[in-house]
């Protein structure tokens, strides 16, 4: 019996039923993954006893000497990875990497563009519920209704009007390559800064599987869990002559005492990000993607944008009877999750939904190839067809488990 089952059963039982949901269950929420023993190893450990605040070399605390080793490793791998003059491995989350830059690049009251949340932006490109939006003035940009991809001359337009200080790009639910040189022209006609927010596919642009937005962007921030296949956090990359101000937003401006046990598991992601295997892993999770987009769209469903280049896609349900809260409803029910997700031009609720975003990364870490996604979209279809038929959604739900207990991945954590 483990000490945390023996002094907080509650809890141990808690992250022993999680453990068996992310084995078994499918999940294909886009924005997530699952890490590996050596990842979980360095965030248990005790870096987290550890006060840090400031720079490896430059400390506020004493007894630094070690927790300085595992952040130099971080910000060297993280520099090799996406060829970039700084990197600041600091940020909590990817909203505190964001907020980092916009107090580097903004006033409160300033203009920035950036996409529109019903379109795929996140909420920290100008939500007016978020910081982004009640901070500054927010201009957003979107898609087009014929092709559902960013519209560049509307964007391009925009700009001209509006001479914005900086230009957020990247997007939580875009399933198409974005166009970095074509933001990059477009500020320049402006002045503006252009912060890349590549959170969704860091791991794709590590590999070399989406164009890296590194030296198009005088900002890159990304999170270093979706793709990237590191812990929960958030990472700022720029070019030299920003690191200090980039620096000294993170801390002292918006954070405090770094996450050093946080920070070691990054180090340690980024060690697996730049081996060859990781190419492979993500080739796997686009060709995963293409496969269960064309099997989808065979069985009738409507695809934002018709398709997608990287790791995620949007079951489109307008124009039906079906919600995107029905479908995450029923998908659940059936062992399958994903979100709920607003889609471009968007006429319900945001509780409510016309879409789900269905994203490949996590089943791919399991080992699901492009053979198995037949099977998968075979899932979505029946469980979509069985809303409200708890019944037949517990039968699928049963098909899935099967299915996923030949893909193990935390098997030593199971009992
Ligand atoms: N940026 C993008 C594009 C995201 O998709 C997300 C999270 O979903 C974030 C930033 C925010 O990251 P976090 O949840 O770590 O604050």
């Amino acid at each position: 019996m483990s000490i945390l089952s023996q002094f907080d059963p509650a809890v141990a039982e808690a992250i022993q039923h999680e453990t068996e949901r992310q084995e078994y269950n499918l999940e294909l929420i886009a924005s997530e993954n699952f890490v590996s023993e050596a990842v979980l190893e360095a965030q248990g450990s005790v870096m987290t006893n550890k006060y840090a605040e400031g720079y490896p070399g430059k400390r506020y605390y004493g007894g630094c000497h070690h927790v300085d080793v595992v952040e130099n490793l971080a910000i060297e791998r993280a520099k090799e990875l996406f060829g970039a003059d700084h990197a600041n491995v600091q940020p909590h989350a990817g909203s505190q990497a964001n907020m980092a830059v916009y107090n580097a690049v903004c006033q409160p009251g300033d203009t920035i563009l950036g996409m529109n949340l019903s379109h795929g932006g996140h909420l920290t490109h100008g939500s007016p519920v978020n910081f982004s939006g009640r901070f500054y003035k927010v201009v957003p940009y979107g898609v087009s209704p014929d092709t559902e991809t960013i519209d560049y001359n509307e964007v391009e337009r925009l700009a001209l009007e509006h001479k914005p200080k900086m230009i957020v790009v990247g997007a939580s639910a875009y399933p198409r390559i974005i166009d970095f040189p074509a933001f990059r022209t477009i500020a320049d006609k402006v002045g503006a800064k252009v912060m890349v927010d590549m959170a969704h596919i860091a791991g794709l642009v590590a590999a070399g599987v989406h164009p890296n937005p590194v030296p198009y962007a005088e900002f890159v921030t990304t999170t270093t869990h979706k793709t990237l296949r590191g812990p929960r956090g958030g990472m700022i990359l720029c070019r030299e002559e920003f690191a200090k101000t980039i620096n000294s937003q993170i801390f002292p401006g918006i954070q405090g005492g770094p996450l050093m046990h946080v920070i070691a598991a990054k180090a340690v992601a980024f060690k697996e990000a730049l081996q060859p295997e990781f190419k492979t892993y993500q080739q796997q999770i686009v060709k995963n993607a293409a496969k269960l987009a064309e099997c989808l769209m065979a069985k009738g469903f409507k695809l934002t944008s018709g398709g997608t280049d990287n790791h995620l896609m949007l079951i489109n349900f307008t124009g039906t009877e079906i919600t995107g809260k029905a479908a995450e409803e029923a998908l659940d029910k059936a062992g399958i999750t994903v979100n709920k997700n607003t889609v471009p031009f968007e006429t319900r609720s945001p509780f409510v939904t016309s879409g789900i975003r269905v994203g490949t990364p996590a089943c791919t870490s399991h080992g699901l190839k492009e053979n198995d996604m037949e099977q998968v979209a075979g899932f979505i279809a029946d469980a979509v067809a069985n809303i409200g038929n708890d019944e037949a959604l517990a039968g699928i739900q049963k098909r899935v488990n099967e299915m996923m207990k030949k893909f193990p991945l935390y098997a030593n954590r199971l009992k």
